[in-house]
């Protein structure tokens, strides 16, 4: 299959040729031509399926036939970041068509609103909104979106998770009742069926081999104590195979202290957190895009919010608890058909979490052996949680952790 099978508007097939767009991903393929039968539509995709381009790319082509005087389609997505990046993709696939497209988030300063604000009264054909920002624009009476046919929910579960489960069916009582709606989310949990249920009509559902990582990643495993860590990273990156490099922590105080660690080491690294201001961390994201900045230190907060193309290799400093987030995480790297390595560091405390995680991925992940120097440094304190531990005291250290151990056998078949 190819996008010239779509018979796209003329100039839509030109914005997805100049975004390097040649065959259509499986995501792809299965929903661009369901949506473009005026069905809704419920998918089960994570990042790095094509997921975006799968509802853009209609609903780009439904608004180029028009005469593009008003708002027709929202895109609801939970962090500012993903908004950002969907308003990109929407810029590069709709170059040449002349829809208009805006990101409407919170955060940022009075002149941000205010820049909203007037993209929304000059009747911007798309917005791409995080839920609260958009109330607030909605109540206030600017924003009025009697003329919407197309609303697509992005990372739905995320939204969920994050609390806007109210705030979607608010939004949802300001639009007209006959429009086409896709909801797009990378779990399937009840509460997103409930909610498919109360806004979707007759949808056609698609499921694209749910929770597995991309078949170009090599999946990595470290057996490790807390010591060994940032040395590995050192380890790793010191041949500079890498040259795009995401390492990832659970909490933002991990993420600080592993920024400073690296540092002291001259490795050129970023942090990414909350506490930093949105232009600081758009800054960040840019240069890292760039490709002006190798290393960029996150949590999971940032597996969600961030597509950058040419990733090589996504470390795990810890484990993340919920092994869905371990597919994000790694799935930043491999995208759309390239390949990647994604290594992880597993202290014993983070065992089971490992387990949870070969569980879901149906295999082990293939063990790699600590270099003699590295499996040679010594503990702190093994029995006691350490930076970035979260978690299992109860268990005992019944294995022989950051010792070299013998080979063992590599059931990954991850290449
Ligand atoms: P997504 O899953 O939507 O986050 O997309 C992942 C990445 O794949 C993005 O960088 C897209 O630009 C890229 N992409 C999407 N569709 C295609 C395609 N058909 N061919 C090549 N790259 C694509």
């Amino acid at each position: 299959m190819t996008f010239q099978d779509f018979n796209f508007n003329e100039q839509l097939f030109e914005g997805v040729e100049s975004m390097g767009f040649t065959t259509p991903t499986p995501i792809q393929a299965m929903a661009i031509p369901t949506i473009m039968e005026g069905r809704d539509l419920i998918a089960c995709a994570q990042t790095g399926t094509g997921k975006t381009g799968a509802y853009l790319l209609p609903v780009l082509n439904a608004i180029s036939q028009g005469n593009k005087h008003h708002t027709y389609a929202l895109v609801l997505a939970p962090t500012r970041e993903l908004a950002q990046q969907i308003d990109q993709q929407i810029e590069g696939l709709a170059y040449f068509t002349g829809i208009s497209s805006i990101a409407v988030f919170g955060g940022g300063d009075g002149i941000v609103y205010e820049q909203q604000r007037r993209g929304i009264q000059n009747n911007v054909n798309i917005i791409v909104a995080t839920p609260g920002r958009l109330i607030a624009h909605l109540t206030s009476g600017v924003l009025k979106l009697n003329h919407l046919t197309h609303l697509v929910l992005d990372e739905a579960d995320r939204m969920l998770d994050m609390g806007f489960s109210d705030d979607i069916m608010r939004i949802i009582s300001y639009l007209p009742k006959e429009r086409q709606t896709l909801l797009f989310s990378a779990t399937m949990p009840g509460r997103i069926r409930s909610l498919a249920k109360a806004i979707l009509k007759e949808p056609e559902q698609i499921n694209i081999a749910i929770s597995q990582p991309a078949v170009g990643i090599d999946q990595q495993v470290y057996r490790v104590h807390d010591q060994q860590k940032t040395p590995l990273v050192q380890h790793i990156l010191k041949d500079a195979v890498f040259t795009s490099i995401i390492i990832f922590a659970s909490r933002k105080e991990i993420v600080k202290a592993l920024y400073k660690e690296l540092k002291a080491i001259k490795i050129k690294a970023m942090a990414f957190h909350s506490d930093l201001e949105q232009k600081e961390r758009e800054e960040i994201l840019l240069q890292f895009k760039n490709k002006l900045l190798p290393v960029i230190i996150g949590t999971d907060a940032l597996s969600r919010g961030i597509d950058v193309e040419g990733i090589d290799l996504v470390i795990n400093y810890d484990v993340p608890g919920d092994p869905e987030d371990y597919i994000h995480r790694i799935g930043r790297t491999a995208r759309a058909a390239t390949t990647g390595t994604a290594i992880t560091f597993v202290n014993h405390r983070d065992e089971r979490k490992l387990k949870n995680i070969e569980k879901l991925i149906e295999k082990p992940i293939k063990l790699m052996t600590l270099p003699d120097e590295l499996a040679a440094i010594q503990p702190l304190k093994p029995e006691q949680p350490q930076s970035g531990g979260s978690g299992d005291k109860k268990r005992k250290p019944n294995r022989r952790w950051g010792k070299k151990k013998p080979r063992q056998q590599n059931t990954g078949n991850q290449g």
